[in-house]
């Protein structure tokens, strides 16, 4: 065979499969492959033609807008054609774009705007009145969703204001919101049904629905992006265009932006790569265009996509990749957590090995089985999360998962109380994973932050035998390391230092650090604040616990049960043995002097870190919020803050920077509403 023939044959079978899985995506909304895989497969197809152009036919999926029709829905033909967009990934990839479009005019201003990841929708009123909405389809044909799209509330029925064109197609994005797709796929889940992969294809099912009642039922909203055919229409660009769309009652976004330049482009192109999850919806890049319509006349298109327009994809946060086993872990608490074991993928910028399943009864509601292929998302920030699994790849040997009925570490019973979501285990006086997980967090940063006493230390120092729980951590000498590989005087040293400065830290630290289930650092400080000493503590009966403020029934019973137990103070008299700090050295009791004073903190402190201004303003009796109200006292501002900041402006909440919230620490709220910054607008946007 010859050279020629291999690529025919690998660009058919390429065409099939891209063929095939734009099937899955447009009309089942169930795909089989994450959106970057898709794109992997039309580039190769688009290099291949590079190659041998023979192959570039008008049928190529490279040349066609690949929507594909499903025949639950009569076929309606657009007035004018709706294309798709061609895409870059890269500043290069963009640099030659641009210089494509900018050879033949120059071009004076450039549209940005967010590319929302939802479908593409037509809509169509006649004398400001809807009288069709269809999908995009093949661009020539869509399907007829008009009883669906009515059912969305930020679509008019009539259009707005005097000016109301004879004729006007508009073109937009349909989507669901991130709040209501994960609420939606709870809910799936609960009713045994299988969740979405993700918003998107959330979107797409919940329009193509063939009963519109359930499409009411699915809180989707719509953002015009573009415009068809026009009578009485007069716009000359793109945004004076979405001016009067605004006018007629369109949902136009706030979040377009012109600018005159490269530069300017690829400064919004950044700006909301570090944004992208403040904005209500999912969006998978930014679509720059050619803001004048002359010019977008001149410049035209291809048989597919325009060339006056470019997606800027962003990376990938979602991908597929191979759930290879479900296996648990044991917390510090005894808490068993199922986690999946994945084969390693590159997702959100990180490597990802491994995601939880948080808890038996969250498996079922995912329905994934042991081999699935599965969707796995890593959004910004936020811990790698396993979606749900690919049904269409099932070969029919996965298993489901079973809760083991012995602890892995221990082999003590494991037990699941009614009511409650956890499966957990039991022992929690001599299990080896409970004591290095409880050893860990004793030491760690959020407690009584020993330098030195990592993760590695504490397996070693247990499975020695030189220490057996959290009471013999203040109990460690240079002695307790003879012998043990891998500690050198130095290591030593750092060692105890850190567990001498462990022992003067404040009593709610070391609450913190005996992991009594539910005390964090808020109950711990209230506890410690009302009582004063560990002893007061220990002693107090349920009822007194429950009624400090912060702390309540349930934390309540959690430490009375610890304490309890004689095994935990046992383990205390040791901590105290030690030489442990065990009385409140903190302010008098009663309220701290930031009682009252509710503060969130939004983008990067130069000196804090979030955790550390959190602690401070808690220590004090402050409250730290993840949202800000009418309520909130300050918002805490640094480097790209997020939504946080413009609510914050919007409702005029007093803004600090690091600076003011350190006078807000040392001199309290009154002179911090002194330094207060008036807001100032934000960089963009
Ligand atoms: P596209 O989604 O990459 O871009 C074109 C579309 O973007 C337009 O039709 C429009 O609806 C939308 N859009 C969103 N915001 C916009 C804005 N502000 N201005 C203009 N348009 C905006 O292209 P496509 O042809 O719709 O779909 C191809 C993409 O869909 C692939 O790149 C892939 O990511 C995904 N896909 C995935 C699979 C799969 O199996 N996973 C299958 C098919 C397609």
């Amino acid at each position: 065979m010859t050279k020629a023939d291999d690529a025919r044959q690998r660009h058919a079978v390429l065409a099939q499969e891209i063929e095939d899985l734009a099937y899955r995506y447009y009309v089942l909304a169930q795909p089989s492959v994450s959106d970057a895989e898709y794109d992997a497969k039309m580039r190769e197809l688009s290099e291949l033609e590079g190659t041998w152009p023979e192959l570039r036919t008008p049928d190529s999926p490279t040349q066609r807008v690949m929507e594909s029709l499903s025949t639950d829905f009569r076929a309606v033909k657009h007035l004018e054609r709706l294309m798709s967009l061609d895409n870059v990934f890269s500043d290069e990839e963009f640099d030659a774009w641009s210089a494509r479009a900018t050879r033949e005019v120059p071009v004076p201003a450039w549209l940005c705007e967010l590319k929302i990841d939802g479908l593409a929708v037509d809509l169509v009123y006649e004398n400001g009145r809807l009288v069709r909405a269809a999908t995009r389809g093949d661009g020539v044909t869509g399907e007829d969703v008009m009883l669906n799209v009515r059912t969305i509330d930020s679509v008019p029925n009539r259009l707005a204001g005097s000016a109301v064109p004879e004729l006007l197609e508009v073109r937009g994005e349909v989507f669901l919101p991130t709040d209501a797709f994960a609420k939606l796929n709870e809910r799936l889940g609960d009713e045994g049904r299988t969740p979405f992969a993700n918003p998107r294809n959330a979107a797409a099912g919940s329009l193509r629905q063939k009963d519109p009642r359930v499409t009411a039922g699915r809180p989707l909203a719509m953002t015009v992006h573009g415009i068809g055919a026009r009578r009485r229409f007069d716009a000359g660009s793109q945004s004076a265009a979405y001016d009067a769309l605004r006018d007629l009652g369109l949902p136009v976004s706030s979040r377009y932006k012109v600018v005159d330049s490269l530069d300017g482009v690829r400064e919004y192109v950044a700006y909301w790569g570090e944004h992208r999850h403040d904005v209500e919806h999912d969006i998978d890049g930014v679509v720059v265009k050619v803001d004048e319509f002359a010019l977008q006349g001149r410049l035209g298109s291809t048989s597919k996509a325009p060339r006056w327009a470019v997606a800027w994809k962003y990376p990938p946060e979602e991908v597929t990749t191979k759930l290879e086993d479900i296996v648990v872990n044991v917390g510090r608490t005894g808490r068993v957590t199922p986690f999946g074991r994945l084969q390693p993928v590159h997702v959100g910028g990180v490597t990802v090995t491994a995601a939880t399943l948080h808890n038996e009864d969250e498996v079922k509601r995912k329905g994934v089985l042991i081999g699935d292929t599965v969707v796995v998302r890593r959004a910004g920030d936020v811990i790698p999360e396993i979606v749900g699994p690919v049904e269409a790849t099932r070969t029919g040997d996965e298993k489901p998962f079973v809760m083991p009925k012995k602890c892995p570490e221990c082999g003590t019973r494991l037990v699941r109380p009614e009511g409650e979501a956890d499966t957990r285990c039991p022992n929690t006086v001599s299990c080896p994973a409970q004591l290095r997980e409880s050893v860990f967090h004793f030491a760690g940063r959020g407690a009584l932050d020993i330098d030195g006493l990592g993760y590695e230390t504490a397996t070693v120092l247990l499975e020695a035998g030189r220490l057996h729980d959290i009471g013999d951590v203040f109990h460690l000498r240079a002695e307790s390391f003879a012998d043990l590989r891998g500690f050198g005087p130095k290591k030593i040293e750092q060692i105890l230092t850190g567990v001498e400065a462990g022992r003067h830290r404040p009593l709610w630290r070391l609450l913190v650090g005996l992991s009594i289930r539910h005390v964090g650092p808020t109950a711990a400080q209230a506890l410690a604040r009302e009582f004063r000493s560990l002893d007061a503590i220990a002693s107090a009966p349920a009822d007194a616990l429950a009624a400090v403020e912060g702390v309540g029934p349930t934390i309540a019973a959690a430490v009375a049960d610890w304490f309890a137990d004689e095994r935990h103070r046992e383990i205390v008299s040791r901590i105290k043995a030690g030489g442990a700090q065990v009385e409140d050295s903190g302010p008098a009791a009663g309220p701290g002097p930031l009682a009252g004073v509710t503060v969130v903190i939004t983008g990067t402190l130069p000196t804090y870190s979030r955790d550390a201004a959190s602690a401070a303003v808690q220590e004090r009796g402050g409250k730290v919020s993840g949202s800000v109200s009418k309520k909130t006292s300050f918002v805490i501002v640094g480097d790209s803050p997020g939504t946080k900041y413009d609510k914050a402006v919007q409702l005029g909440v007093p803004i600090l920077d690091e600076t003011g919230l350190i006078t807000l620490l040392e001199q309290g709220a009154d002179a911090a509403l002194k330094v207060a910054e008036a807001p100032a607008d934000t960089p963009l946007g």
